[in-house]
């Protein structure tokens, strides 16, 4: 799968998708990702990507010739049409289903917006799908998107060691994971709970599966409620 990332700040970006799980990824050839730097494309003397809002306020809105100079210098040679998110506040928010969308997808472009916005022009010329990352305003698109790769990426094949990891975890069926633990067997006086020690597999699956209703429904009434309803519709979460 393929990333690439419009942004002006490539270097904060490529520092964090270096490590760890990612890194690793990247290292082994299952993702791709690629920044480029929107000041390159600037056909400014001064290399300048941003101006004046018309109409007065403060701030500055990031121009669009540089944005759509960059995205077509992404897509050029290719034959085929890759998905455009804007990182946006005004974005639907990203939740682990459009995550598990969206990591079926081979190539995503992501542009990263900073100070006031980006000219509206160039949005409705390239973007498919605004994505937020919550409901409210950070400075740049850098961070949110560093969240959706991170969050996407898990569920690219190969990029955990089994489909398990990811989909045990909080969220892919619309409840929160069970209680974890690791040694020692006791700490501070609180001993493991004795099923998990018991290796009595059906009986461990159980006691998950109760726990993260229950874990649900006490730090989370929201999606239990969600949750519920969906048993009751028998549809899908
Ligand atoms: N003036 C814009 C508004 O009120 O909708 C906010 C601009 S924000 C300061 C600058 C950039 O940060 C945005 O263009 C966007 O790329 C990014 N950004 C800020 N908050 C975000 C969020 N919650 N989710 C995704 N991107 C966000």
């Amino acid at each position: 799968m393929i990333f690439d990332i419009m942004t002006l700040f490539p270097e904060s970006i490529d520092l964090f998708l270096s490590e760890s799980i990612i890194g690793r990824a990247r290292d082994n050839n299952i993702i791709e990702i690629r920044t480029h730097n929107i000041r390159d494309f600037s056909e400014n003397k001064h290399k300048k990507t941003d101006d004046y809002p018309y109409g007065g306020g403060t701030g500055m809105v990031m121009t669009a010739q540089p944005i759509y100079d960059c995205w077509k210098h992404i897509k050029k040679d290719l034959t085929y049409s890759p998905l455009t998110v804007y990182m946006s506040p005004q974005g639907k928010v990203l939740t682990q289903s459009t995550a598990k969308r969206l990591s079926k997808e081979k190539h995503i472009i992501i542009l990263c917006g900073h100070y006031e916005g980006v000219d509206e022009r160039v949005l409705e010329e390239i973007v498919d799908e605004e994505i937020s990352i919550g409901d409210y305003v950070l400075t740049g698109g850098e961070l949110p998107a560093m969240v959706l790769i991170d969050c996407i990426s898990r569920m690219v094949d190969g990029v955990l060691p089994s489909e398990d990891a990811y989909q045990d975890e909080s969220h892919y069926d619309g409840l929160l994971e069970y209680p974890q633990y690791t040694r020692p067997q006791v700490f501070l006086s609180k001993s493991v709970p004795d099923v998990l020690l018991s290796g009595h597999h059906a009986k461990i699956e159980k006691w998950r599966f109760e726990k993260k209703v229950e874990t649900t429904r006490r730090k989370r009434p929201d999606l239990y409620q969600k949750y519920k309803n969906c048993l009751e519709k028998n549809e899908l979460i």
